[in-house]
């Protein structure tokens, strides 16, 4: 998949794309990630990008003339993704400008899904995470000051996602944030998919704990059942300690679990033993 980033700070993008997940991804060819530096779109010569706000007030508010001129330049270079079934696998993804093939049978045009980072959006969850990964091209807007002019809001008629109730002072975390979360959901980006498969969310349960080596630490040791070698205990003991651990910090999402039919019998059983439902 791609994913582009609409920012004022590409610099803070270097490290993000260096190391870790997403590095690993582009180093595979699963992931193509382009960082746009909105000043490039600026209409006048001091690159402006944002401007005071009408009606007055403290703060400035984002111009709506670059991020138009930017998204169109990516639309402009949209990537020719294969039809299902014909052409090169899903993930080897050719762009125009790099002098790819030519449109051809096999091959469409697809439009991006623009993402703006917003704290008025929809909550950033691992549903969303998937939701996203399953798209060909995200572009992710990232505003700073007051936000946008609402007009981009208006015309690009962007999916607004927040990451929480709370206010960062730009989109770059976040955007970087969520990418991050849609690029370990890739299959062959984090090394090993069970590793994945089992983390908090994954099936709407939090996490089991994990222990590494020594076998004693500063005088508490590993749980037993761990050491015995046993995989049919060892897996329904880490079960239990999902459950009870959902149980404990966040019950809300047992019941959804629940409600999504994420509870097998197993789970119930042993949700009756620690005395729900
Ligand atoms: N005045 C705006 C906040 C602007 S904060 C408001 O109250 O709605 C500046 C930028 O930071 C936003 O445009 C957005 O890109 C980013 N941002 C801030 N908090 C965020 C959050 N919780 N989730 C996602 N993006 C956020």
């Amino acid at each position: 998949m791609r994913i582009d980033f609409i920012t004022i700070f590409p610099n803070m993008f270097a490290p993000f794309l260096a190391e870790g997940v997403i590095a690993r991804g582009v180093k595979q060819g699963l992931l193509e990630i382009r960082v746009w530096d909105l000043r490039d779109y600026a209409s006048d010569r001091h690159r402006s990008t944002d401007d005071e706000a009408y009606g007055g007030g403290p703060g400035m508010v984002m111009l709506g003339e670059p991020v138009f001129r930017c998204v169109e330049a990516i639309r402009a270079g949209v990537i020719l993704s294969p039809v299902e079934g014909e052409g090169p696998p899903a993930d080897a993804r050719v762009t125009l400008e790099s002098g790819g093939p030519s449109p051809s049978a096999g091959l469409r045009m697809t439009e991006p899904h623009i993402v703006m980072t917003s704290p008025q959006g929809r909550r950033f969850d691992q549903r969303v995470a998937t939701e996203l990964r399953n798209k060909d091209h995200v572009v992710f807007l990232c505003g700073r000051y007051e936000g946008f002019d609402h007009r981009v809001h208006e015309a690009l008629q962007p999916d607004e996602i927040s990451i929480g109730d709370f206010v960062v002072s730009g989109g770059e975390l976040p955007a970087m944030l969520m990418a991050d979360a849609m690029g370990r959901l890739i299959p062959g980006v984090v090394g090993n998919t069970g590793s994945v498969e089992e983390d908090s969310f994954f099936r709407g349960l939090l996490d089991y704990p994990h222990y590494t080596r020594p076998e004693e630490l500063r005088g508490r040791r590993v749980p037993d059942i761990l050491l015995s070698g046993h995989h049919e205990n060892i897996r329904k003991w880490r079960k239990e300690q999902a459950l009870r651990a959902t149980l404990e910090k966040r019950p809300d999402l047992l019941e959804t679990a629940e409600l999504h039919g994420n509870l097998d019998d197993e789970a119930r059983e042993i949700l009756r033993r620690l005395g729900k439902f």
